[in-house]
């Protein structure tokens, strides 16, 4: 029979800076698997290898060891099927909303007709319909977020990478955002990872929360989170009972890191 075919693979991925202080070893033999519509978040403290790991995953950084391939071809740079989206926008103030989701495409050359009715289409659903016409200073910081989601998901990544998108935001924006966003990967079915230091937000948006181990960045718990949360809204997943021990489990995991960085 033939092997199941994983989404993302990676393995035994170590990564070594090197800088006129000497060498880091940030990442160290990381291993593991996304399925084709899984959401997997990355949680862990400061420093990490978190932001590493998903430039690594996304062709910007080039591992010292081991490999990354998605949907079985490995990562040799950057490409198109890799969506990333970071916590500062980088929305381009002398462009239009709808330009600015646009800018993605037009460096593959000249936008079509259907692209562009694609990018209203997307803009309308994450409710900036009418705003495509205005400028990023005229939005507020989560209208522009999803200005940025619009502009990761216009190309149809075959993966998404997200690196604490809404960590800038209020706490009211940021839970209707992961709402957004867990809704519209949901339909997509497209794999994802998500960084975040929000251990509720990793647990309420996915279907595993992998915990990182620091000095080196490794995997220390690759944790399933239960059916009934992963079949909740985020913002219902909060309220359920399973959601706290979980967030306890994880909790203690920091603490346990914090421990050991600081003997007494
Ligand atoms: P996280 O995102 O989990 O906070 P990072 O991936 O940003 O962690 O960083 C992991 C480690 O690698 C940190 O110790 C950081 O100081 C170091 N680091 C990150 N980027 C570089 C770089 N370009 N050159 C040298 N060291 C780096
Ligand atoms: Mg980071």
């Amino acid at each position: 029979m033939k092997e199941k075919q994983a989404a993302v693979r990676l393995t035994d991925v170590s990564h070594v800076y090197v800088s006129g202080k000497g060498a880091l070893l940030a990442l160290e033999r990381i291993g593991f698997e996304l399925d084709e519509d899984e959401f997997v978040s990355l949680v862990g403290p400061s420093g990490c290898g978190k932001t590493t790991l998903l430039s690594v995953v996304a062709g910007l950084i080039v591992p010292t060891e081991g490999r990354v391939e998605i949907g079985g071809r490995r990562v040799t740079g950057p490409s198109r099927q890799v969506g990333y989206m970071l916590q500062h926008d980088y929305l381009f103030p002398w462009r239009t909303i709808e330009n600015n989701c646009l800018i993605g495409l037009e460096l593959h050359g000249k936008v079509t007709d259907a692209q562009r009715t694609d990018a209203l289409r997307l803009l309308k659903e994450m409710g900036l319909g009418d705003v495509a016409a205005k400028y990023p200073h005229q939005l507020s910081g989560g209208m522009r977020q999803r200005v940025a989601l619009v502009r990761t998901l216009i190309a149809s990544p075959e993966l998404l990478l997200l690196d604490e998108p809404f960590s800038a935001l209020d706490y009211q924006t940021k839970l209707t955002l992961e709402q957004l966003v867990s809704e519209t990967l949901r339909k997509r079915r497209k794999p994802a990872i998500l960084v975040t230091h929000d251990i509720s937000e990793a647990i309420a948006m996915s279907d595993r929360v992998i915990v990182m181990d620091r000095g080196p960045g490794r995997v220390r718990r690759d944790i399933r989170v239960p059916d009934e949360i992963r079949a909740a809204s985020p913002m219902k997943a909060r309220e359920l009972p399973g959601f706290h021990a979980l967030f306890g489990e994880i909790w203690g995991e920091f603490e346990e890191m914090e421990a050991r960085r600081e003997p007494s």
